[in-house]
Order: C-alpha cells, then sequence, then structure tokens
C-alpha cells in the first residue's frame, strides 16, 4: 500500500463533492429603469425603445434606447465638434491623463461592472471579475502609455488622427470590447461614436458614468445603443472617417462592400474557427485544460475559440476520455454563482442557431456527448457538448457555432495537420500542444491564423496585436499595430 492510499483511507472525504451557492451579491449594482443614449456629454431620449434582459432568468433589467438615423447624425456632429474644439490638438500628454483616470476608475469600480457584465451576458462572474475588467483597464492603461510616444511608435511618419470613428462592437465581451475599441482612438487623438450590441448595452451605458467621472470633455465619446439599423446608420453616415467593427462576417463583408470607395478606413474583426492542435509528446492533462478553457470560456461566445479539436491519432483516445471526464466537473449555472464555470447563451436567437447546428451534426453522423448536468429551467442554456467522428466537411467543423459545441477531428502528422487546420475560410486563431519548441516554430509558420498559442489558448495581452487573416477580417487591434488603424501618416 502505498502512502497515498493509507493517507486516503483515513481522510475524512466525503463521498461526493458539491458546492455550496456562493452567489456574488447584485447590490453593488444601482441600475435606471430607462437608459437615453450619450450624446455630447448629456442623455438624450429617443422616441423607440427595448428592453434589455438577462438571459439567465428572462427577467428585464432595463428599457435601452433605439437609435435612429437622425439621434446617430446628433452623435456624429457631436464627436465632430469636439475633435475640431480640442480634443484633436490637446498634446498627447494630455490625452493620456484622462486614460489613465479612465482605467484606474474602471479598476476602482470593477466589481459594480463585473456583476453586471455577468448580469446582463450571462457570462460566470468569475470570468467578468478576473478576465473582462482587468483586461479592459489594461488596455485603457496600456494605450495611455501610447498617446506621447506617436512620433517615436511611427518614426519619420507624421501621425495624425483620423477623425470621427465610428465603432461597433458584439455582445460576447461587452465592456472589453469597448476597451479595445476606445482606448487606441483616443490615445490617436480621434472622437467616437460607439454602438454596443442590442443584447448587452448595459456596461457601455454605465462606462458613461465613468467618462464623466474622468472628466472627459463632451463629445469625445458618444454612446448609442439599438440593434442592426443604428449600426447601418452609424457605417453610412459621411461625416465619419474610419469604422471598426467585430461581430459576423455576413455583417462585416456587407459593410465592407458598403463603403468600398468611399475613402474611410476599415477594420473588421470577424467569426472564426479555430484549431487547437494536440501531438502526442505533449502535456497531456495540460492540454486537456487548455482544450476546456479554449472552447467552454465564456460558453463558447468567443471569436478565437478553440472550437476544432485536432487529436494526434496516437493519443486520441486517452485524450478524449480525459475530455468527457473533465467535462463532468464543470459546473453549468447561475452566472452570478462564484463557483459557476459555465453560464447562460447570451440570446434565444444565439441558442437557437447553436441547437440548429447541433442537430446538424447529429444527422450529418457525429457522435455526440454531453456531461450528465441539470440546466436551470428559466433562460437560455446548452450543456458543455462534444463531437467525436466528425468528418472535415460537417457543417459543425466548418461553420462558426459560438456556443459550447467542441468537434473532435484526428491527425497523423504535422503536415495533415497543418493542411486540415487551415482548410477553413477562417483565419483567426489556433493553439500547438507540444514538447518540441521547433514544431511550435514551424506550426506557427504555417498556421493560417492571426494568432497561434502554444501550449496555452484564449491568452490576451493588450500589448500582443490580434486579428484575422481570410475571412475572419483585416487590421489589428492591439499593441503598436492597433495604433495604426486610427492614424493618417503624412510620409
Ligand atoms: P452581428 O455581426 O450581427 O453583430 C455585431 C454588431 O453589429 C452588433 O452591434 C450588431 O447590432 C451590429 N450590426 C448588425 N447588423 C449591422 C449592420 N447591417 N450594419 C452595422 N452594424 C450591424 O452578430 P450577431 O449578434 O447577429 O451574431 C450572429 C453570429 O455572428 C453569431 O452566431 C456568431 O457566430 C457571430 N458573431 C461573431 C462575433 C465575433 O466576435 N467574431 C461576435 C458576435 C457574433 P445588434 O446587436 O443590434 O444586432
Amino acid at each position: 500500500m502505498t502512502e497515498l492510499d493509507r493517507k486516503q483511507d483515513r481522510a475524512p472525504v466525503p463521498k461526493e463533492w458539491t458546492y455550496a451557492p456562493a452567489p456574488e451579491s447584485r447590490d453593488v449594482v444601482k441600475l435606471q429603469d430607462r437608459y437615453g443614449l450619450f450624446i455630447g456629454g448629456e442623455w438624450l431620449e429617443t422616441k423607440e425603445s427595448y428592453e434589455t434582459i438577462s438571459p439567465s432568468s428572462e427577467e428585464v433589467l432595463a428599457t435601452v434606447s433605439q437609435g435612429s438615423p437622425e439621434d446617430v447624425d446628433t452623435a456624429v456632429t457631436a464627436a465632430r465638434a469636439a475633435y475640431s474644439n480640442g480634443w484633436s490638438s490637446l498634446p498627447g500628454s494630455e490625452r493620456a491623463k484622462y486614460l489613465f483616470r479612465i482605467a484606474r476608475i474602471l479598476q476602482e469600480r470593477s466589481r459594480e461592472f463585473a456583476v453586471l457584465e455577468s448580469l446582463n451576458g450571462g457570462k460566470p462572474i468569475k470570468e467578468s471579475r478576473d478576465v473582462d475588467l482587468p483586461l479592459a483597464a489594461a488596455h485603457f492603461f496600456y494605450y495611455a502609455g501610447w498617446a506621447d510616444k506617436l512620433e517615436y511608435a511611427f518614426p519619420n511618419r507624421k501621425p495624425t488622427p483620423v477623425g470621427v470613428a465610428g465603432q461597433i462592437i458584439p455582445w460576447n465581451f461587452p465592456l472589453l470590447m469597448l476597451a479595445w475599441k476606445l482606448a487606441p482612438a483616443l490615445a490617436c487623438g480621434n472622437t467616437v461614436v460607439l454602438k454596443p450590441a442590442e443584447t448587452t448595452p448595459l456596461t457601455a451605458l454605465l462606462f458613461c458614468d465613468v467618462l464623466r467621472q474622468a472628466e472627459l470633455p463632451p463629445g469625445v465619446v458618444n454612446i448609442v445603443t439599438g440593434d442592426g439599423r443604428t449600426g447601418a446608420a452609424l457605417v453610412e453616415h459621411p461625416g465619419v472617417d474610419k469604422i471598426a467593427f467585430t461581430g459576423s462576417t455576413e455583417v462585416g463583408k456587407a459593410i465592407q462592400r458598403q463603403l468600398a470607395g468611399t475613402g474611410k478606413k476599415l477594420t473588421l474583426e470577424l467569426g472564426g474557427k479555430a484549431a487547437n492542435i494536440v501531438f502526442d509528446d505533449c502535456a497531456l492533462d495540460q492540454a486537456v485544460e487548455g482544450i476546456v478553457n479554449g472552447i467552454y470560456f465564456n460558453q463558447g461566445h468567443v471569436c478565437c475559440a478553440g472550437s476544432r479539436l485536432f487529436a494526434q491519432e496516437s493519443i486520441y483516445e486517452p485524450l478524449v476520455e480525459k475530455l468527457k471526464k473533465r467535462l463532468e466537473t464543470l459546473r453549468v449555472g447561475d452566472p452570478l454563482d462564484k463557483n459557476t464555470d459555465v453560464g447562460a447563451i447570451n440570446s434565444k436567437m444565439q441558442l437557437d442557431r447553436i441547437k440548429e447546428l447541433v442537430a446538424a451534426g447529429e444527422e450529418e453522423g457525429a457522435e455526440i456527448y454531453q456531461p450528465p448536468c441539470v440546466l436551470p429551467e428559466k433562460g437560455y442554456w446548452f450543456a458543455p457538448t462534444v463531437f467525436t467522428n466528425v468528418a472535415q466537411s460537417y457543417r459543425i467543423a466548418q461553420e462558426e457555432i459560438f456556443g459550447p459545441v467542441l468537434s473532435v477531428l484526428t491527425f497523423r502528422t504535422p503536415e495533415e495537420a497543418v493542411e486540415k487546420a487551415n482548410n477553413t475560410p477562417y483565419g483567426l486563431s489556433a493553439g500547438v500542444w507540444t514538447e518540441k519548441g521547433s514544431r511550435i516554430l514551424w506550426m506557427a509558420q504555417q498556421l493560417r491564423a492571426g494568432v497561434v498559442w502554444a501550449n496555452t489558448f484564449n491568452r490576451f495581452d493588450p500589448t500582443s496585436p490580434f486579428g484575422g487573416y481570410k475571412e475572419s477580417g483585416f487590421g489589428r487591434e492591439g499593441g503598436l499595430h492597433g495604433l495604426e488603424p486610427y492614424l493618417r501618416f503624412d510620409e
């Protein structure tokens, strides 16, 4: 008998490990019944409005304004006035002070923002608390540092701001995407009109309070809520000099068509179908953690999610077995519970899309596995899912599901892994799990993906550029590269 066996014999270990509920308090968030549009530093009422809900309970949280084309025009006019009346000519060191202030206020109020993000979006509080909020603040800190160093970032190129930026963001990382977009734009001296996603407007609206607290001059940032029509009005507006869009490839393509020939600058961060490639010499348990983080983080609502797992044939069986075991330990439920690993699906529409693609996977012949878990009755939920026996032609191996659904495929050689991984219209991210450094470097050169993670997945840092190839879009956000789309160069 080993020492461990002897100890286990005596240890008072319960038969079953379950977690007591550990809900985060909602009291820290004070919601208004109704929100207007934040234009020129003031709240503006609109004719139309809609209700925003919590996807985990379907509870109505607040009434939010639906911005019309006229409202968008008012916002663009306010942004232009702020641009011309001082913001663009302010010394970089002064702009930096505002950005530092915003970053610090976000840190101070991070609990409030994290709770609201989980409430409105459905993501687990431990993710909004430990990932979204720290990264959002880090983006403002990082770009604050660049604001007075643009001449050094681009020597001999005379960088100047672009003008008014129209920014359209999705619902999967509402505050973080806002930070990714606003921080570099402001650091470079632009003013902004930003449209949050229809289902998740609340943290962007709370952020307006931060802007006031930081005493950012009115009109420098304007937040216009609404659905796709509001986004389209922003794209079409002749007073906008640059569009930055994150969202679906379909809408991204439509925007690119619309902007062709207008001279407006454009960056697109679109969908993905990332390959997470596991070689037989990797640390298997570590890889399992990376696979789980890659696809079940934020319910798989992640453009760079590792939604296609490529397992080397020699380790396919132990890998899938370990993965299924690990899935049994994931806790699905209340996003505000600190023990929750997988929260609610963001909307009914998204849940329907996931269900449709999962049904297609079963119909086409893939084998489905879902761990036993009880899903709450109210709200939108989907159990963590793994598909094995997947052919490359199946829809679940081709299309972006944007949910907690993993498709497992196999390969024998590195060349085959590369060929299969690149066999997608997307090119946003990829992961490689191997002990060999030389193989990592070779794979990273072969993979057509904007980001390649080695022995990790879903790692983000404001200093590191992020963006896609092919139908995943163009332009980079983050790092020094993230400044370029917000500058013109007088060369
Ligand atoms: P969309 O691309 O429609 O939404 C992204 C943003 O664009 C939202 O703010 C949306 O507003 C806005 N928008 C919609 N239509 C237009 C338009 N014609 N012109 C300008 N802006 C517009 O994504 P969905 O939310 O509809 O999600 C559909 C699918 O897209 C998902 O299932 C997923 O596969 C993928 N997706 C990918 C993301 C990524 O980061 N790669 C992020 C989100 C979704 P509104 O919210 O009001 O519709």
